[in-house]
């Protein structure tokens, strides 16, 4: 409960939140990220869902329910508007844009409703929410220093989350420049004055080599965030593709985490 007796200090709700981006229908792997935050990291109370919960995988419905068993807070991704029509397909490859038209045949009204109904960014307390960057919230990806530099002009707390590229990372800027920097698993930040963008990396289908899932948990009581991978059952997502037709090369990319 937030808020209480007025004789009391302000005392900010404290709280852990498991970051997840990029789950793309991706069962076994969004599975494995809450088996593994509930039993080597003490939970979560609250789930920030970082956009492009469908598209690429086989099982965009089920991912969308098991988001909706938790408490959370979502925003879309390009591939979730895709899915939905409020995003035409013209700028993705031959195979994304075929694994989205499997999407629209696969989800209900009402899952189609819940795509639509996300929003393109949200904030709470310190932290910016989006997928791609605060600039282009849908669509333009953070790859570079550079690209983070200007990223920075455009949101108005201390923190952005974001997702998008499908690879942990970090950037921080401090008095003259923007530092980046790879974020392996067990890193964790601790969170000062320095501006941050993070990018907690891809649930469903990670693409920096490693094809563990990849995930953060921010906890507010220790003010710092932790990224961690784990591994899940590729082959089983993998099965599941193949019986749905899926283009090749999204089924074979998740074996190599490409
Ligand atoms: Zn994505």
């Amino acid at each position: 409960m937030r808020g209480g007796s007025i004789l009391l200090c302000y005392n900010p709700v404290l709280m852990k939140y498991l970051v997840v981006a990029d789950i793309h229908s991706n069962l076994e792997a969004f599975q494995a990220v809450l088996d593994d935050v509930n039993q080597n990291y003490g939970g979560f109370d609250h789930i920030w869902c970082l956009g492009d919960i469908v598209g690429y995988g086989p099982s965009p419905s089920q991912c969308i329910n098991l988001l909706k068993e938790f408490d959370y807070t979502c925003i879309c991704g390009n591939h979730d508007q895709a899915a939905v029509g409020k995003l035409d397909t013209s700028d993705f490859n031959a195979d994304a844009a075929s694994a989205n038209e499997w999407t629209a045949r696969q989800i209900s009204d009402d899952e189609r409703q819940f795509l639509l109904d996300l929003p393109e960014s949200f904030v709470e307390g310190e932290f910016t929410i989006v997928h791609g960057s605060p600039r282009a919230p849908v669509w333009e990806y953070i790859t570079s220093a550079i690209s983070a530099t200007e990223s920075f002009r455009y949101f108005d707390t201390r923190y952005c989350l974001v997702g998008h590229t499908h690879v942990p990372f970090v950037f921080e800027q401090d008095e003259v420049t923007v530092n980046e920097g790879y974020l392996g698993s067990g890193d964790m930040l601790v969170l000062g004055d320095h501006r941050l963008i993070i990018n907690p990396g891809g649930v469903g289908q990670p693409r920096d080599r490693d094809p563990r899932a990849s995930y953060a948990v921010y906890d507010s009581e220790k003010n710092a965030v932790y990224h961690y991978r784990v591994s899940y059952d590729v082959s089983a997502t993998q099965e599941k593709m193949e019986e749905a037709g899926l283009p090749v090369f999204l089924i074979s990319r998740l074996g190599w985490g490409v």
